[in-house]
């Protein structure tokens, strides 16, 4: 086996990659920052991604009733009393698309976070509709200062795919996201579904010698996951058709053959999601634990004797 790392694992993994940036053990602590959706509220769409969860949308999850310092402390807390390793703390901002605001408030809520004790850093999920020059800006004073990483929900390369999941947005402007958010010194992440409806196998593949050459410091990869409530839910019971699904051991060789054409410097943060069963309206692998399906993959690399970047 011939790969960049210094570790034996056979590809590009993300616990590695925060020993090297942290020299040490990193925990993420989840906030909810009340912000919305812009296709949600009208400005892109009202109906949402298809596979979006509504129940998520309600009010009170919005507009959570703690101070993002409270929520950061309290979330520090829990964490150092489960893993006591854990002594730098980055701040998860997942919930909703969080560039979604006016600048004076990102910089009201961020600066604020970054403010707290063992604070090393940020990740901020949102859409790559969502940010703009003066944003990334904003973005980029942090960065020289503290790991600040833009995690973009870009789900698929495909516009046929982005406009059949109703996303609101295209692969360009994922690209324009993408390529100015890195222009600015800021770290970038992607995150993929495969199994979206319309999709083939092959596309899934073929995305990763276009994401290879993307400025893209991480990746998560997830299988799709139909959620009840969703408007998929109710597309895959009208016309289960549309789907193809893939069994537990058909999406580790899925896997394993996206991963071995992809940039070996991209890190690999996920390869697959986990919405307990009782959530899902649609085939699932059952109660699974991540960590069972990346040891499966681990082992797929192995009997495969392949890795990332093989055929990059
Ligand atoms: S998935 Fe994200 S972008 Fe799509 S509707 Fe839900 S919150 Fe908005």
């Amino acid at each position: 086996m011939q790969h960049p790392w210094a570790h034996q694992r056979r590809f590009n993994a993300y616990s590695e990659y925060f020993k090297r940036e942290f020299g040490g053990r990193v925990q993420k602590v989840s906030v909810n920052a009340g912000f919305t959706c812009p296709n949600r509220d009208g400005t892109k769409g009202t109906g949402g991604c298809t596979y979006c969860n509504n129940d998520a949308f309600n009010p009170s999850y919005c507009s959570p009733s703690k101070s993002i310092r409270q929520q950061i402390e309290e979330g520090i807390e829990f964490h150092s009393r489960r893993y006591r390793r854990a002594e730098k703390f980055l701040v998860y901002f997942q919930a909703f698309s969080n560039t979604y605001a006016p600048l004076e408030k990102l910089m009201e809520i961020y600066d604020q976070a970054l403010e707290v004790e063992k604070v090393a850093g940020l990740v901020i999920g949102t859409r790559p509709d969502c940010v703009d020059n003066e944003k990334l800006e904003y973005f980029a004073r942090l960065a020289s200062k503290k790991y600040i990483i833009i995690e973009y929900g870009v789900e698929t390369s495909n516009d046929s795919t982005l406009q059949i999941i109703n996303r609101g947005h295209t692969f360009a402007e994922t690209i324009d996201a993408l390529t100015k958010t890195a222009s600015k010194g800021i770290k970038t992440g992607v995150h993929l579904i495969f199994g979206l409806p319309g999709e083939t196998r092959q596309e899934m593949i073929d995305q990763a010698p276009i994401f290879s050459k993307l400025p893209v410091n991480t990746l998560k990869i997830h299988q799709l996951q139909i959620v009840s409530g969703t408007k998929m839910a109710v597309q895959y019971k009208n016309n289960p058709a549309m789907f193809t699904f893939f069994t537990l051991d058909e999406y580790i060789d899925l896997v394993v053959d996206f991963v071995e054409k992809l940039n070996p410097a991209i890190v690999i943060e996920r390869f697959a999601g986990e919405v307990p069963p009782r959530f899902l309206a649609g085939p699932n692998w059952g109660p699974m634990r991540y960590d069972f399906i990346l040891q499966k993959i681990e082992n797929r690399l192995l009997e495969r004797d392949t890795w990332q970047g093989r055929l990059f």
